[in-house]
């Protein structure tokens, strides 16, 4: 944080908030339909489509079936879900809008099209 002037206001600081919340939601149903339940560590797993216990072993079957063809995106969303947890707690302890690489401010403007950049324009991957 060297440049104060260029920090985001808390208007649009509770702005890109709602947003990445709004997001976090979104993303936590996708995942949900797509077999994945968040775990206790914090890892997403799958999940028996099965009420309770996977006592059944086609049903597993089925499950990890319909896993393996939705890993792709899943991964995607785990991915994507990961970048708005982050940016969510960058905005608890005051680093958020901060570039990871070079530790300049991203614009604000880079943060508005996409609320869970990590990253400057210039250290995008
Ligand atoms: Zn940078």
């Amino acid at each position: 944080m060297k440049k104060d002037a260029e920090k985001l206001s808390q208007v649009e600081l509770d702005e890109l908030r709602g947003a990445l919340e709004a997001e976090k939601d979104s993303v936590e149903e996708e995942l949900a339909a797509h077999g994945r339940v968040q775990g206790e560590t914090g890892d997403w797993q799958g999940r028996s489509t099965s009420e309770g216990e996977e006592s059944d072993p086609s049903d597993v079957a089925d499950n990890i079936e319909e896993l393996a063809t939705n890993v792709p995106l899943v991964e995607e969303l785990e991915k994507r879900h990961t970048d708005i947890v982050d940016a969510l707690e960058k905005m608890d302890n005051g680093t958020y809008g901060m570039c990871e690489t070079c530790e300049e401010q991203i614009p604000p403007d880079r943060l508005e099209a996409n609320a869970a950049a990590r990253t400057c324009i210039a250290h995008a991957s």
